[in-house]
């Protein structure tokens, strides 16, 4: 057993018997970390209200061999993020980037990729374009876990994709107009722009990249369908996000 203190992200949080809690973390030295808070539904005291999704904590806690809860001593509130967890739309595209944290762990790289996620839910709490936003978040996630979405060229001609936009038909390869099978997904050439750029600008100058209204949800169908195959299974919370 081990004791650690860190900055974590809380992305989960479930009931568990009549007073405990048990709380997905994501901290940047460990990952993922799985805790159970006992008594975190019964004494509002200990652990005020701090144990929600996106609330960033500094985590105490004591973290067992491979595969077994750990203990979760404390969890002191360093930002709760209530803007996300008061608006509909907010809340749904970071319910997205929470799920996207969970499926794709990335190890060795954890420090950069807590900080990305950090950055882009305090954009998120701020943003009037949450879903401009949340498709920005994705290839540069993606990247960071392995799975870079491959948007310069034509998966079978080499044809600049940034010039005939893209066709998505499963898989991990992207064609152009010419060369796709029948397509699941196609993005114009703004919308493959704006993901490329989204890649490589610095992280606040992604909350200033936008996408019109009928772009996002091209976008996040693209992007969905994309994380969906790299994860080997649909993720669960697009369809919260595309409702609004
Ligand atoms: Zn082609």
């Amino acid at each position: 057993m081990q004791l650690i203190k860190t900055k974590a992200i809380v992305i989960h949080s479930l009931p568990y018997g009549e007073s405990d809690l048990i709380v997905t973390f994501f901290s940047p030295a460990s990952g993922i970390i799985k805790g159970m808070a006992r008594g975190a539904r019964k004494s509002r005291k200990r652990f005020q209200g701090s144990l929600e999704p996106f609330a960033t904590v500094m985590l105490g806690a004591a973290v067992k061999e491979s595969g077994a809860l750990a203990r979760v001593d404390t969890a002191d509130l360093v930002n709760a993020r209530l803007g996300i967890r008061s608006d509909l739309k907010k809340y749904g595209a970071g319910s997205v980037i929470l799920e996207l944290v969970s499926i794709f762990e990335v190890s060795g790289a954890s420090d950069e990729v807590f900080r990305l996620t950090e950055t882009v839910l305090d954009l998120l709490e701020r943003s009037s374009a949450s879903l401009s936003l949340l498709a920005a978040f994705f290839p540069r996630y993606l990247r960071l876990s392995g799975f870079a979405i491959p948007l310069s060229s034509c998966g079978r001609c080499g044809a600049d994709l940034g010039l005939t936009g893209a066709m998505y038909a499963g898989g991990f390869s992207i064609y152009c107009t010419r060369c796709s099978p029948p397509a699941e997904a196609s993005i114009g050439r703004g919308t493959v722009a704006f993901l490329r750029r989204a890649e490589i600008v610095g992280e606040e100058a992604i909350g200033r990249l936008k996408l019109g209204s009928r772009d996002e949800k091209d976008a996040l169908d693209f992007l969905g369908r994309f994380a969906s195959a790299a994860a080997g299974k649909r993720l669960k919370t697009l369809d919260i996000a595309g409702e609004f």
